[in-house]
């Protein structure tokens, strides 16, 4: 026997992005079906490294986590130099949390809104009438068929697109992700036989030996407990992050000294620009799904709830209008593309441009102050790098840079396609129908970027 459920919206994936959404409409009067594989227990179970800024929950209205889902208060970040003798110490409030109760606070919440919500069900097919999208196929653990049909569909299942990957190959939203784009990572969760000294900074080391292409943590939850871990880029032939954690980090007093281990786990992270599109005729793709994470360090938390944020006014203007094809769904790339994903974009332009440096070129730039606390806080909020701003700057660092002049150019040249690729999504299409254009442009755009930067991948 199947059944057959009908609602508005259908959300797959109760992670940050499609727990966000359900807990978003939950007051909305449209019904609303929250659909996830894992149980209770294992909400939000994908590895991370649990930190997260404060500022994601002032600009989408989630409620900042409170005990015990707030497990340590951050009021910034050390980004350590590959030697390790200089340290820039970035200032900014975020959050090291559970993810697991804070996820569980926004469906309960969305549950007892009246969202219907089905752990523990898989869902296998999408369920396609006349070339339209109409619902998706599930299965749950006790073996039971369901059917759900509904206007607009969301996935929010992850990088593995659960559901975009089985629409037709037609569909632009059925865009593949490269290995080179993308960081496998793998992190600890782990008890630590010593008190952790300054607990509300969290470290990044830079160093490409250890992490190629990436960077590892040490982030304290707590005085004795600390989420560890490396994000290296995929796709290259670096060896898989947990094994560098063993033969690498473990002999590290800081890191070796576990006394218990509460979780150990990797997964992939998309580091691109985000997905040229995150719309088409009845479907929506948002999160790690939509590639809408920070390219320089992973963060996809916050830029999963902003992504649900925009696609939350979309849906109801969509249910305001009666139209759910990717006309009626486009407010959501508009909305996102010309905001977050611009700087996004930018952001992806720099980490291309990073990932080819040596440890020794790192150092140096750390060493010479070209990378100065305040302008990393800067390029990672707004996507722009300094060495594009006015010219007593650019003597200052012109004089830093005697001996490096290519170097001076490169970064010059990196900051001018970070503004180039920007003002592309700035001036992301309007309409559907302008979309092929526009991916042209964006793909020119990296073609000669990363000729002249030398990069092959
Ligand atoms: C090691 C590591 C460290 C990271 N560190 C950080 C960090 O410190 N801060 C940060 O902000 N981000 C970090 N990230 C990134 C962050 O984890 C993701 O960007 C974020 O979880 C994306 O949320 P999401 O909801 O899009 O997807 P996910 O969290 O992947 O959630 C997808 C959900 O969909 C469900 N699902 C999948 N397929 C199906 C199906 N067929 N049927 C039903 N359900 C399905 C899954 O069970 C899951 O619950 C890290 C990532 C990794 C791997």
């Amino acid at each position: 026997m199947t059944r057959e459920l009908k609602y508005d919206v259908v959300i797959v994936g109760l992670g940050p992005a499609g727990s966000s959404l359900a807990y978003m409409l939950r007051k909305t009067g449209l019904r609303i079906a929250g659909l996830d594989w894992v149980d209770w227990d294992h909400l939000w179970g994908k590895p991370c490294g649990d930190a997260i800024g404060a500022h994601h929950f002032e600009e989408t209205g989630l409620p900042h986590p409170q005990p015990p889902a707030l497990m340590q208060k951050v009021s910034g970040i050390d980004i350590y130099s590959p030697s390790e003798e200089i340290r820039l110490r970035v200032y900014g409030e975020g959050y090291m949390i559970s993810r697991n109760l804070y996820g569980r606070s926004l469906v309960k919440e969305a549950m007892d809104s009246g969202v219907d919500i089905y752990l523990k069900t898989r869902v296998g097919q999408v369920i396609m009438e006349n070339g339209k999208l109409r619902g998706v196929a599930a299965t749950t653990r006790d073996g039971e068929k369901l059917r759900f049909y509904a206007d607009i569909i969301v996935d929010a299942t992850g990088s593995g697109g659960s559901i975009r990957r089985k629409l037709p190959p037609s569909w632009p939203v059925n865009e593949p992700l490269k290995k080179t784009d993308a960081a496998v990572a793998y992190r600890r969760i782990v008890e630590l036989g010593y008190d952790i000294e300054e607990p509300e900074f969290i470290r990044i080391y830079l160093n490409q030996r250890i992490a190629p292409g990436g960077y590892w943590w040490f982030f304290p939850k707590g005085k004795r407990s600390a989420n560890i871990g490396l994000g290296v880029q995929g796709g290259r032939g670096h060896p898989h992050p947990a094994q560098i954690y063993r033969d690498v980090l473990m002999k590290r007093p800081e890191v070796g000294s576990e006394v218990k281990v509460i979780a150990d786990s990797g997964a992939l992270v998309p580091t691109r620009r985000p997905a040229n599109t995150l719309v088409w005729d009845n479907f929506i793709g948002i999160g790690d799904n939509g590639y809408t994470v920070n390219p320089i360090h992973g963060g996809g938390m916050g830029y999963a709830m902003t992504a649900a944020r925009h696609a939350y006014e979309t849906i109801m203007e969509a249910f305001e209008k009666g139209d759910y094809t990717r006309r009626g769904l486009w407010g959501l790339n508009l909305r996102y593309m010309k905001g977050l994903g611009a700087k996004q974009a930018g952001l992806d332009i720099f980490r291309i441009f990073l990932q080819q440096l040596d440890d020794e070129e790192i150092e140096w730039g750390i060493r010479t102050g070209i990378m100065r606390a305040s302008e990393a806080y800067e390029t990672s909020v707004k996507g722009e790098l300094k060495a594009n701003l006015g010219i007593v700057e650019k003597a200052r660092i012109l004089a830093k840079l005697l001996g490096r002049p290519s170097m001076l150019l490169k970064l010059k040249m990196v900051a001018d396609y970070m503004k180039q690729v920007k003002t592309l999504y700035k001036a992301y299409p309007e309409n559907p129908e302008a979309l092929p254009k526009w991916v042209d442009s964006v793909e020119q755009l990296y073609k000669e970027y990363k000729e002249k930067l030398g990069v092959t991948w």
